[in-house]
This record gives structure tokens, sequence and C-alpha cells, in this order.
């Protein structure tokens, strides 16, 4: 069981990640994203998901150094995007955000999305920051298994990481039982459905039982499908909510309701027809 927030999952290149991350996608560059990392380290979170695209690098690295929290206590993810990766910018873009997070190594860089005819030779620029100890681990982001069919052949790390969407409404069956027999651990982004969890009666009355909210029920229920997971929230009490997640344990019969819920229902964009 896991039980506290720095419990981790071993990465398959032994590497650990805390199973519960603070997300900042949409977290406005600044003096928010900074207040929201600083209020989610206070709270004990010790793995912050960022991206290039985000825009608030240089804010989750001032908080992280401004913390004194010290380097190795904390996971850093982040994302090549796909302008960089269409344009075989890999490494450089790799460099700025090194500058901008302030950091000599970063925990996890990520392919953020497969670019078609052109993800391999990403992945490839990963492989090499990785021999060259520039980064710990390297993964991808939003690969579905044809994808990953694709890739592995060609590659010789293999990913330690898929992040994708997923929560109830998502659960990708298929990709879940490809990524644990190719040892890829899945991360979830949009793990409260974007704030649509809120809309499902059956989250809320669980919650009720344990006296946690349809959140942090959610939360749970990632970590107990052995999914990293990482909650975004510009909110200092929502932050705080998200974290306590560790002193409850949902039972066999909540974990089934849940599952239960799968439409294959995105709330954002599908790999599969992405044009960004
Ligand atoms: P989430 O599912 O984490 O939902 C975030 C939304 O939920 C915000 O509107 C937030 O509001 C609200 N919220 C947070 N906590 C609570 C709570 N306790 N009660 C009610 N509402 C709450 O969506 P994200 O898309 O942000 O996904 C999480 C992270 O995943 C991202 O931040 C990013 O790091 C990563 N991601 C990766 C992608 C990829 O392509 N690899 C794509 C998208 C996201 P508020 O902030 O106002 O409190």
């Amino acid at each position: 069981m896991i039980k506290s927030i720095t419990d981790s999952a071993v990465l398959n290149n032994g590497v650990e990640i805390p199973w519960l991350g603070f997300g900042v996608f949409l977290s406005p560059p600044g003096g928010t994203t900074y207040d929201s990392v600083r209020t989610a380290l206070d709270c004990g979170y010790r793995h912050i998901d960022t991206a290039m695209i985000y825009e608030n690098e240089a804010d989750v690295g001032k908080a992280i150094k401004d913390s004194g929290i010290p380097r190795e206590e904390i996971f850093v993810t982040t994302k090549v995007w796909n302008d960089d990766i269409r344009s075989d910018n890999t490494l450089k873009a790799f460099d700025t955000s090194r500058k901008l997070l302030q950091l000599d190594v970063i925990d996890l860089y990520l392919v953020h999305w497969p670019v078609q005819g052109k993800y391999i030779k990403a992945y490839q620029a990963l492989e090499k920051l990785y021999r060259e100890g520039k980064v710990r681990a390297i993964g991808v982001s939003n690969f579905l298994v044809h994808h990953l069919e694709y890739l592995l052949p060609r590659i010789e790390v293999q990913p330690v990481i898929n992040q994708v969407e997923w929560h109830p409404w998502l659960q990708h069956p298929e990709l879940v039982s490809f990524c644990r027999t190719n040892r890829i651990q899945l991360e979830a982004w949009a793990p409260l459905i974007q704030g649509h969890g809120a809309e499902i009666p059956v989250l809320k009355k669980i919650g009720d039982k344990y006296g946690k909210s349809w959140a942090q029920v959610l939360i749970r229920w990632d970590m107990q499908r052995e999914v990293v997971t990482i909650p975004k929230s510009n909110t200092p009490s929502r932050i705080k909510e998200n974290s306590q997640v560790f002193d409850f344990e949902l039972n066999a019969e909540d974990m089934a309701a849940i599952n239960a819920l799968d439409e294959n229902k995105h709330v954002a964009d599908d790999p599969e027809y992405f044009d960004f």
C-alpha cells in the first residue's frame, strides 16, 4: 500500500519517481506558478511536472531553488515540444529547459507528443542526453500502442514512462497491458478529468464514506491502479487537499465501481488525431 507522499514507483532503470506529483499545465507563468509550486512543496509534494510549452519552467525552477529543499529530494519532469521535435531541435530545447529550470540534471525528459515521422529522431536525442548523464530517465507522452510498437525496435534505451490522458472515463486497457509487459510505467495526465470528476456522482458517494472529496478518490484510485499521477491546481486549499490521500484505501468494491466508468472518452486531444 502506498502510504506517504514520497512513496515512489521504481522505473525500469532503477530510478524512483514519487507516485504523486504536482502538474502545472495552464498554470499561469509568473507569481501564480511560483506560489503554487512553493505551496505544493510546503505540502510535501516532491515531484513536479512541467513542459517547455507551459512557459512556466523558470517559475518552477525558481520555486524549487527558493524552497531550500535539497535538489536530490525533488523529482522534476519536463518535455520537448512538438515544434522542436519537428525541427530536430530537441538537444537545443533541452538546454533551454535546463537553464530555465536552473537544474544541471533533469530527472525525467519526455517526448511530449508522437509527432509523425519525427518522434524516433527526437527520442534518439533523448538517448544521447541520457548517455551523457544530463537526464536520469527518458520517456514518452501521448504514445498509443502502435506508436510504441514502432518506437521500441528502433531505439536502445527503453522508455521508463508513458504519460497519457488517463482517468475513469479513459482507461486505455490495451495500453495499460502493453506498457506493463514492456516495463513502461504509466503516468496519468488529467487525473481529475480536468475538473469533470465533479460531475460523476459515484465518486462523491464513495468519497463520503471515507470523508474524502471526489478529487481525493480519483488520486487514490490512480495509485491503487499503480499509475503515477500529477493533479494540477492553483488553489492552495486544493493543492493541500490533493496531497491528503495517504490515510485511506479504497476497497475492492469501490475500485470496481470506478473501473466500471470507462467510456474510452477523452476530455482533451486524442494522440491519434492531434494536429499541433
Ligand atoms: P487535472 O485533471 O489535474 O485537473 C486540473 C483542474 O482541476 C483545474 O481546473 C483545477 O482547478 C481543478 N482541481 C484541482 N484540484 C481540485 C480539487 N481538489 N477539487 C476540485 N477541482 C480541482 O488536469 P491537467 O490537465 O492539469 O492534468 C494534470 C497535469 O498533467 C498537468 O498540469 C500537466 O502537468 C500534465 N499534463 C500533461 C499533458 C501531456 O500532454 N503530457 C497534457 C495535459 C496535462 P484550480 O487550478 O483552479 O484549482
